[in-house]
Parts: C-alpha cells; structure tokens; sequence
C-alpha cells in the first residue's frame, strides 16, 4: 500500500456535494481519511467565489499514473471545465505527495509544484501528517503552513460522512 495525498477543491457548482462525491468513489480505491474543510481565497484571478477545499489522504495499491486517470475522471464527472489558468471550477483534485516518490513526467510532477507556498495545501495536510517532510524539510516549518491569511476552517474531518 502506498500513501497519497489529494488536494481538493471547488469553487463552482454545489461544491461540498461535488467533493463529496469524490471522496466516497476515491474510498474504492483504499481507505480515505479527510482534512477538515476550509474555505479559502482563491490564488490567481481575485473576481471568482471563495474556494471550498481540503486534504484526503488514500491509502492504494493504483501507481501514480493510474491514479491521476482516476483523478482527472473524477473532475470529469464533476463537470469540470478549462475556462482560465487558477480560475473557477467544479473540481480540482491534485496529487500532492505519493509516498516518498519524486516524479517529474509531462503529466504528473510529484511532489505538487506549488505544494510548499500554499497555507491552503499544508494547513489541511498537516492536520493528518504533522511530521511530514519533503527533501529533509519539515512542511511544518515553511512560513505558508501557519499562514492563514484569508483562510477558514469551516468543519471537521468527518464533514463528508453521512
Ligand atoms: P496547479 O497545478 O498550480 O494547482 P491547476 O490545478 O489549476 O494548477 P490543472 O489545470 O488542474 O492545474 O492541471 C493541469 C495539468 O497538470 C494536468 O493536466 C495534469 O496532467 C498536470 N499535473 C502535473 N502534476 C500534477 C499533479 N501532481 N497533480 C495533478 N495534476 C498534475
Ligand atoms: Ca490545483
Ligand atoms: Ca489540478
């Protein structure tokens, strides 16, 4: 079994039901434990809704490319859309972490670039792995996981239960 970490987030459509969703059809693959779920200011253009978003982690036997395919159908499924660079959708999932794994292809670059500089990725994430460590660094260290400019913690980790 392998640990991953998927970013989630939405700012368009019945947001909670469409990460909901999600998660329950990523609990086929293996066992899924969430975040707490955050809204937070979106990153890139400022004229679009506030984002609902979080963290899942998965444990899984898929390999990373077979997930990504699992998720990119997911947001598919979600009726997501190409409309603008950091703009509105109904469903982004990223693959953050995968294990220990460094993968750098033309679809998948794992650690998630932009992982280190975004409070709204690491507060989420270190809720369920405070320890956690990139190339000797504690996440728990970088000036963005305790930066939580703009960003809500609206409920808790069993938000998508039931
Ligand atoms: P960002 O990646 O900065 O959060 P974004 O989520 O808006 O931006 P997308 O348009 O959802 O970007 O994805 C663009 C491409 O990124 C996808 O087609 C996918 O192949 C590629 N990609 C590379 N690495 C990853 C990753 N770790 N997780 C998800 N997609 C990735
Ligand atoms: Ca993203
Ligand atoms: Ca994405």
């Amino acid at each position: 079994m392998n640990s991953a970490f998927i970013g989630y987030g939405s700012n368009l459509g019945d947001s909670r039901a469409l990460i909901r969703r999600a998660l329950i059809e990523l609990s086929s693959y293996g066992p899924v434990r969430s975040s707490g779920l955050y809204r937070s200011r979106p990153v890139g253009p400022q004229d679009q809704p506030d984002f609902w978003n979080g963290v899942a982690q998965l444990q899984t036997t898929l390999e990373p490319l077979a997930l990504l395919d699992v998720l990119q159908a997911l947001e598919q499924q979600a009726g997501r859309e190409r409309l603008r660079h950091w703009g509105e959708r109904t469903l982004d999932l990223d693959l953050l972490l995968y294990g220990n794994a460094c993968i750098q292809t033309p679809r998948l670059t794992v650690p998630h670039l932009q992982l280190q500089v975004r409070s709204f990725v690491l507060m989420p994430l270190l809720e369920l792995a405070p320890d956690l460590a990139v190339d000797g660094t504690l996440l728990s260290s970088l000036p963005a996981a305790t930066d939580s400019t703009g960003i809500t913690r609206v409920d808790d980790q069993n938000w998508w239960m039931a």
